[in-house]
C-alpha cells in the first residue's frame, strides 16, 4: 500500500490533513495508494512559498528557463517507459497508450524550449515624432492547474510546461485518481534544475479545489475535466478575479460520406471509439454515416472489428486494444447508460455488459458496446457516455449530418471521412467545433498548434499549449517611450567630475 503525500519546496511531504482517498488499482479493483487530500492551511503555505520562489524565477532569462525544460525532455525521454507504466498502473491504460500519454505531454515541453522566442513582445520605432512603442510579456506569478484522470502524463505537462517556462509559479492538482505521474513529473523538474517551490503539487479533492480558486494569490486557473466541473469553476475563478480557462467534457462525431473509404472508415472508429476504454476528450462516440446504403456497409465492416477488440490489464501485453474504466461508478454508470439506449429504442449490436476477464473479475472491464439507430433525444446521445460505447446516428444527407454536429452541446473534436475535397473544406469552414480532423479520427492540433473545443467542451479563451498557452500564463505590458533631445544635440565635452 502506497502513501502518496504531496510535492513541496521540492520534496516529497506528507498530508497533514488525516484525510485521504483511495487510489484504485481498475484492473482488479484493489485499493493500491493512499493518496492525502490536502487542507486550505496546506493549499495557503504551498502558496505562499511557491510566491516567494517565484520572484526569483520569473527574473530568471528565458533561455535559462528553457534549459531547464531541455533537460526535463531529456529526462522524460529516459525514464518513458516507467513513466508509462506509472500512467497505466493507476489508469488502467496499456502501456502503449501510456507511452501515448507521456509522448503527446513531452511534446508541449519540447515547444516550451522555444520559450524566449514565445514571450517576444512587440516593437513599433517612431509610431509618434520621436515615439517608440514596445510591449512585454510578463509571467502572472502564482497560477493553478487542475487536470482530470484520463490523462495523468499530457495534460499535466499541457499545464505545467508553458506556466514554467514563461516565468510564474504552479500549484497543480493533479486526479486524486491517478496522482503518481504528476510527482514524478515534478521529481524529474528538479533534477532539470527547477528551483525548489516553483512547482508545487498539492493533492486534494473539492476542498483544496476551492482553495485554489479563492487563494487571493493565484492569478489564473488552467482546468481540464467534466463541463458541469469546468463551468463551476470558470464562474468561481473569474468571480474572484482570476483568468481562467476551463476545458470540459464532450461528444464527437464523425461524419462517413458516400464516397469515404468504408474500411479506413471503419478501422478510424474502432481506434477513436474504443481505444482507452472511450475515456478520451477526443475519443469518437458517435458515428454518422450518410444514407442509408453507407450506413448499412459501415455497420457490416463495423461489427467483425469490434468484436475482434481484446480488453484486458496492461499487463497482458502490448495486443491488449484498452483496459478497465477507471471505477466501479464509472463501471455501473456506462452499464446504466447501455440499458437506457436499449429502453429507448437504440438497436444494441453488440452488447459489452456482461464481459467478464478470468482472474479479474473484481476489474472495472467492460466489453466494446455498438449501438445502430440512436436518435438524438436519446440518453446515450446527449450524455458523455466516457467508455467503450460508440453509437451510430444514420443522417439522409451531408447537410442534415453537418446539422446533428452542429446543434450537439459540445464542440470539442469531429471528423469527417470522404473523399471529395469540397466537402471536406465544407465541414472544416461552417462545423462549430474546436478541432476538426480531415480522413482523421482524433484530431488533436499538434504542440505547436493549440488544444481547445468550443461550446460547451470549453469555458473562457485562449486555448491549451503553443502560442495561446504563453498568452494566458502572460500578461502584457505596453510601454510607450519618448526620448528628449540629449547628447546628439551637442555634448558636454569638458572633463568634469561626476557629480
Ligand atoms: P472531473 O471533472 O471529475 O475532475 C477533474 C478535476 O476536478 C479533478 O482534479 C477533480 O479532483 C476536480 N473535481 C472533481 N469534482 C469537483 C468538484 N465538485 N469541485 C471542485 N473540483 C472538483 O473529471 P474527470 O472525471 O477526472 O475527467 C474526465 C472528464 O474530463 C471528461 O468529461 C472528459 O471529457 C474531460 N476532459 C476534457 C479534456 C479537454 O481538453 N476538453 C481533456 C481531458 C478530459
Amino acid at each position: 500500500m502506497k502513501d502518496i503525500g504531496h510535492w513541496i519546496d521540492g520534496k516529497m511531504v506528507a498530508g497533514t490533513s488525516g484525510r485521504s482517498a483511495d487510489v484504485m488499482n481498475p484492473a482488479t479493483g484493489e485499493v493500491q495508494g493512499k493518496v492525502a487530500l490536502a487542507t486550505v492551511d496546506e493549499l495557503n503555505d504551498a502558496v505562499a512559498r511557491a510566491a516567494e520562489a517565484q520572484v526569483a524565477w520569473g527574473a530568471t532569462n528565458p533561455q535559462r528557463r528553457a534549459r531547464v525544460m531541455m533537460k526535463f525532455a531529456d529526462l522524460i525521454n529516459r525514464d518513458m517507459d516507467k513513466l508509462a507504466e506509472l500512467v497505466s498502473v493507476e489508469h488502467g491504460k496499456t502501456l502503449p497508450d501510456g507511452r501515448g500519454d507521456v509522448q503527446r505531454g513531452l511534446e508541449v515541453i519540447e515547444v516550451c524550449m522555444g520559450a524566449p522566442h514565445m514571450l517576444k513582445g512587440e516593437y513599433m520605432n517612431d509610431g509618434g515624432p520621436g515615439i517608440d512603442l514596445y510591449s512585454m510579456r510578463q509571467p502572472l506569478g502564482v497560477v493553478a492547474g487542475i487536470t482530470p484522470f484520463n490523462f495523468p502524463a499530457m495534460i499535466p505537462l499541457w499545464k505545467m510546461g508553458p506556466a514554467l517556462a514563461a516565468g510564474n509559479a504552479m500549484i497543480l492538482k493533479p486526479s486524486e485518481r491517478c496522482p503518481s505521474t504528476s510527482l514524478a513529473l515534478a521529481e524529474l523538474l528538479k533534477e532539470a534544475g527547477l528551483p525548489d517551490g516553483v512547482l508545487q503539487v498539492v493533492n486534494g479533492d473539492k476542498e483544496v479545489v476551492d482553495a485554489i480558486l479563492d487563494n487571493d494569490t493565484i492569478q489564473a486557473v488552467g482546468f481540464v475535466g467534466s463541463t458541469p466541473i469546468a463551468q463551476y469553476i470558470y464562474g468561481r475563478a473569474a468571480n474572484n478575479g482570476k483568468r481562467a480557462q476551463c476545458f470540459g467534457g464532450a461528444k464527437n462525431h464523425m461524419l462517413i460520406m458516400p464516397d469515404a473509404d468504408l474500411d479506413k472508415a471503419a478501422d478510424a472508429l474502432v481506434g477513436a471509439g474504443y481505444g482507452a476504454a472511450g475515456e478520451r476528450c477526443m475519443a469518437i462516440s458517435v458515428a454518422v454515416p450518410v444514407g442509408e446504403k453507407t450506413a448499412d456497409a459501415l455497420m457490416e465492416k463495423l461489427i467483425p472489428r469490434v468484436e475482434k477488440l481484446k480488453v484486458g490489464p496492461y499487463t497482458a501485453g502490448e495486443d491488449v486494444d484498452y483496459g478497465p474504466v477507471i471505477t466501479g461508478q464509472a463501471l455501473e454508470r456506462i452499464k446504466g447508460l447501455i440499458g437506457s439506449g436499449v429502453e429507448q429504442g437504440a438497436d444494441l449490436k453488440i452488447d459489452g455488459r456482461d464481459f467478464s476477464l478470468q482472474g479479474y473479475e473484481n476489474g472495472y472491464f467492460i466489453g466494446p458496446s455498438l449501438f445502430d439507430r440512436v436518435e438524438p433525444e436519446m440518453d446515450i446521445y446527449k450524455e458523455e457516455i466516457f467508455g467503450p460505447v460508440l453509437s451510430v446516428v444514420r443522417r439522409n444527407s451531408y447537410d442534415e449530418a453537418l446539422k446533428l454536429v452542429m446543434d450537439n452541446q459540445y464542440g470539442n473534436g469531429t471528423s469527417i471521412f470522404t473523399a471529395d475535397g469540397d466537402t471536406a473544406r465544407d465541414f472544416a469552414a461552417k462545423v462549430n467545433v474546436g478541432m476538426v480532423g480531415i480522413n482523421f479520427p482524433i484530431p488533436v492540433p499538434l504542440s505547436y498548434f493549440t488544444f481547445g473545443g468550443w461550446k460547451k467542451s470549453a469555458f473562457g479563451d485562449l486555448n491549451q499549449y503553443g502560442p495561446d498557452a504563453f498568452r494566458f500564463y502572460t500578461k502584457t505590458k505596453t510601454v510607450t517611450a519618448r526620448w528628449f533631445s540629449g547628447i546628439k544635440e551637442g555634448g558636454e565635452f569638458a572633463f568634469k567630475a561626476m557629480d
